[in-house]
């Protein structure tokens, strides 16, 4: 027996590991019906414009509820979703429920932008363009009201690919973020090679801000690069009012974090959205 060769201990990582990959293949494979079953849904978390001093974005958060498992991280279930090519039919509910949503507040007289992440995965769809303009013709939402967010990872895995996919995109009048931004490792060519409306600052900057002067930096070089740039720039993770003085200061366009809203289900977004938000930014400068 392999215990008598003395190899009880190859023996017990290697069930270690099964164990471990026995848990991925269950997930996986609960995740394939996760959408039939009705155990995934869009959470929304509104970004504040800092001049409007109010909300005129939000962004579709998934979550999947396991039926014994519980809540399931996006950080863990997204991941897997990209490498089984489950996303493609992940992503596209979740642009047509965000779309439909969109379509909801707006009638309500509530108009505003939808942003929805897309996976680097997405970005290989040839129809990308064709899926995004039929799902805004189903819902009837004009496409200024709806924002795309790829990451730098996504774009650079084929980035001539991408780059013609993303200017179909934009010839629809769909806006374009880059998000997580300054977390990549790639040339910063990237941001001419693209379509992009809007650039969102990495939370891995505003968590130190305003306290540690090279955050304070970094922030500022970020924000000033997409102003010359024509970007709107949005700050990510803002948790405290003098990280939101800091940006305001540096001319920051909007803020999103858990100063303003954790993400909210959609049924509790009207309720949000009409109510007077303008003393979280704080006095209006005198111009
Ligand atoms: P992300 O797109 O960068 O989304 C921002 C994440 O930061 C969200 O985490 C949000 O809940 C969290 N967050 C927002 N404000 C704060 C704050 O003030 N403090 C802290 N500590 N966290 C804050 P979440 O919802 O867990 O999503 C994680 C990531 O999963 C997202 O990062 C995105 O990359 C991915 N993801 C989520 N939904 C989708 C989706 O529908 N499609 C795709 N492709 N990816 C998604
Ligand atoms: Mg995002
Ligand atoms: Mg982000
Ligand atoms: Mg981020």
């Amino acid at each position: 027996r392999a215990k008598d060769r003395g190899r009880s201990t190859y023996h017990f990582y290697s069930s270690q590991m099964n164990a471990h990959g026995q848990a991925q293949l269950e997930l996986q494979s609960s995740l394939r019906r996760a959408l039939e079953r009705g155990e995934i849904s869009l959470v929304y978390q509104p970004k504040l414009d800092l001049r409007k001093r109010s909300v005129t974005g939000v962004e579709a958060l998934m979550r999947w509820q396991h039926p014994t498992l519980g809540p399931v991280s996006p950080a863990q279930f997204i991941p897997l979703a990209e490498e089984t090519g489950l996303i493609e039919s992940l992503g596209r509910w979740a642009l047509q429920t965000a779309c439909r949503d969109a379509v909801m507040w707006r009638d309500a007289g509530m108009p505003v932008q939808v942003s929805v992440n897309l996976s680097p995965r997405q970005l290989n769809l040839p129809h990308l363009a064709t899926e995004v303009s039929q799902i805004l013709a189903d819902s009837g939402l004009e496409p200024g009201l709806l924002e795309l967010e790829i990451t730098e990872s996504g774009v650079m895995q084929n980035p001539a690919r991408a780059a013609s996919l993303l200017q179909e995109v934009r010839a629809l009048g769909v806006s374009l973020a880059i998000d997580d931004f300054g977390t990549g490792y790639s040339s910063l060519s990237y941001l001419q090679r693209f379509p992009l409306s809007t650039l969102k600052i990495d939370r891995s900057f505003i968590k130190d801000l305003p306290g540690d002067a090279d955050a304070a930096s970094l922030t500022s070089g970020i924000v000033g690069l997409a102003q010359r740039l024509r970007m709107k720039v949005v700050a990510e993770g803002v948790e405290t009012v003098e990280q939101l003085g800091f940006l305001r200061a540096q001319g920051c366009d909007l803020i999103q974090g858990y100063y303003l809203s954790k993400p909210i289900p959609a049924e509790e977004m009207s309720g949000f959205l009409a109510r007077d938000l303008r003393n979280l930014v704080g006095p209006t400068v005198a111009a």
